[in-house]
């Protein structure tokens, strides 16, 4: 049975907020027919009975992906009585409705395929998840500052313009946080579990799924930092034992702009191929503080689960840690100084020169995307907490002013090694019908796994109706995150430089065609770009006609 089909989208569509109204009636060659209308405008009222609102308002430029295709198959089979429709077998498998599920899952139901949630709470728990309800804010109810001149607050704008599900209920329940977006998270929680449960194309399944299914399949897995192990362990067969990690040993990362290139020099050790990393050199009394700073620190408490697995971490010792075992523990490990030289310190070669302008110590920095723009402290994994690492950490000559897009974490996290996997797509390589999503790719922040939840779930509705898959704008936070972890530089052969999680932060984005040194002026300028780049290629995709690449940019 096809509908009538006659449906048309204009730029209007993307400019105001839309209700959808389905109708069972026929229309004059017997195909269904099928309304999209604001559901208080007279033509709506006026649809025969049982017509009955779909999806409610969203301003949703996500209508802008909708096409015929996308109604036709909501009105194919959905008779509207209940998950399972027509007696076929859900389109699309979403495993976990965590933030990046929930998402995923209703931007798929939203495109008119069905879909079956798998969620295994709370018929077993994870362990830092209290309820059995959707998207689940395990720690913070916070995601991050509201103000779209600020790298969380433009992820959650985009969001909002693209459509997301989680962000608008966020939107609805939330409590005052200064600036930021936080949330009444019991009542959040149970209006996404609700919305999800009584969608007709959603159809959820209360249990552990233990196996990755096959290629026939498509599939967004979103299973988090906590995957449970069965699932976990079929995830490193699949990608191959180095590309699943269960722990996270992260080192902060800063702002390239924001290191003092006047003291910092960049070279690799005794010179050997490009002067690929940025050197903070100390001398013995700087260093010294610095190690007393460490030990003096404040260390972030272990969750339960972390500390009957710290064993894991005796490879990857904690700098602070490296402090404690000795006075010259670090200078033998990750502040080594030998073979690093600023020419600005006279000739290497000349020997008293060299004796007398040495460093002490020497703390590296690796690049961490290919812009250059983001900058890795090497060996800093650190269990300190966030506010003890800006304070400490800037005690190292040439980051005084050092701005963090990340700080130091050691805890259980279950991601890929992203860059050698997926595609910008959300799509594993190896199996195009496989998409992830959420913290398990390598994002961090609960809006960095709406972000992918969106993504991933367009994409698997584009991939079940036989479309090609999108991707947005590098200049967008949203794409600017999904490139970054098909993208991250990472393994250089020797096992180093391994892929790190990112949150979303402007470091990732594009430089600006001109140079704003004002800081406020240049996030809001990033803002300005990314929201007007977002439109244009929404717009572009809602009159582009089809084509034949694997993958287009919106
Ligand atoms: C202890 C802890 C504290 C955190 N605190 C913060 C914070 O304050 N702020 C912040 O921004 N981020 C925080 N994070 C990171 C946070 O987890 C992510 O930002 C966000 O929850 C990731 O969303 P997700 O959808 O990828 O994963 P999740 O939200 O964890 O969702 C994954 C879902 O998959 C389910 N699942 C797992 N395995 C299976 C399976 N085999 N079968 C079926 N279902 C399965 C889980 O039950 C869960 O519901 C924290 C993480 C942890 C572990």
């Amino acid at each position: 049975m096809r509908p009538s089909g006659a449906i048309r989208w204009n730029r209007s569509h993307l400019s105001r907020p839309l209700e959808v109204c389905l109708s069972n009636d026929r229309n004059v060659d017997g195909n269904w027919a099928i309304h999209w209308l604001p559901s208080t405008s007279p033509l709506a009222l006026s649809l025969p009975a049982p017509t009955r609102v779909v999806t409610s308002t969203a301003e949703s430029t996500a209508a802008a992906l909708l096409e015929p295709t996308r109604q036709e198959s909501m009105v194919s089979g959905d008779r509207g009585s209940g998950n399972q429709i027509g007696g076929s077998e859900p389109q699309v498998l979403v495993i976990g409705a965590g933030l990046a599920g929930t998402e995923a899952a209703w931007q798929v139901a939203q495109a008119g395929v069905q879909v079956r949630l798998v969620e295994m709470r709370p018929v077993r728990r994870s362990p830092a998840h209290h309820s059995g309800e959707f998207a689940e804010l395990v720690c913070s109810n916070s995601f991050g500052a509201l103000s779209s001149d600020r790298a969380a607050g433009l992820l959650q704008e985009e969001l909002r313009r693209l459509g997301s599900l989680v962000i608008s209920t966020a939107d609805q329940h939330a409590v005052p946080a200064g600036g930021a977006l936080a949330v009444d998270r019991g009542r959040y929680s149970a209006a996404l579990t609700a919305a999800l449960e009584a969608h007709p194309l959603v159809t959820v399944e209360r249990r552990e799924q233990s196996e990755l299914p096959g290629p026939h399949q498509i599939t967004v897995l979103a299973t988090g930092p906590l995957t449970a192990d069965a699932l976990a362990e079929q995830l490193r067969s699949f990608t191959g034992r180095d590309d699943c990690h269960f722990f996270d040993a992260a080192s902060p990362i800063v702002e390239g702009e924001s290191i003092d290139l006047g003291v910092a020099f960049r070279a690799s050790r005794y010179d050997k191929g490009d002067a690929d990393y940025i050197n903070c050199p100390m001398d013995r009394e700087q260093y010294l503080a610095f190690r007393q700073a460490l030990l003096e620190a404040e260390q972030a408490d272990l969750k339960d689960f972390e500390a009957e697995s710290a064993h894991f971490f005796e490879g990857c010792l904690p700098i602070e840690e490296l402090a404690r075992r000795g006075e010259d523990t670090m200078r033998y490990g990750p502040l080594k100084p030998i073979g690093l030289w600023d020419p600005r310190w006279g000739d290497v070669n000349d020997r008293e020169v060299r004796r007398a302008n040495r460093a002490y110590a020497v703390v590296q920095l690796r690049q961490e995307d290919k812009g250059g723009r983001l900058w890795n402290l090497v060996g800093f994994q650190t269990n300190l907490k966030w506010g003890e690492q800006k304070r400490v950490l800037r005690l190292i000559p040439g980051l005084e002013n050092a701005e963090f897009v990340r700080f130091g974490v050691m805890h259980r996290n279950t991601f890929l090694e992203s860059p050698q996997l997926l595609d910008a797509t959300l799509q594993f390589r190896q199996r195009p019908t496989l998409l992830a999503a959420g913290q398990i790719t390598g994002t961090e922040g609960y809006a960095a796994a709406v972000a992918g939840g969106w993504l991933a779930g367009t994409n698997a509705a584009r991939l079940a109706r036989g479309l090609e898959s999108i991707t947005l704008p590098h200049t967008t936070m949203v794409g600017a995150l999904t490139h970054f972890v098909a993208e991250a530089p990472c393994r250089d052969g020797r096992g180093k430089g391994r892929f790190q999680p990112m949150p979303p932060n402007f470091g990732l984005l594009p430089d600006l065609s001109e140079r704003i040194c004002d800081k406020r002026r240049r996030y809001g300028a990033y803002r300005d770009r990314a929201l007007t780049d977002l439109a244009t290629s929404l717009e572009q995709q809602a009159c582009a006609p089809r084509t034949t690449s694997p993958h287009r940019q919106i």
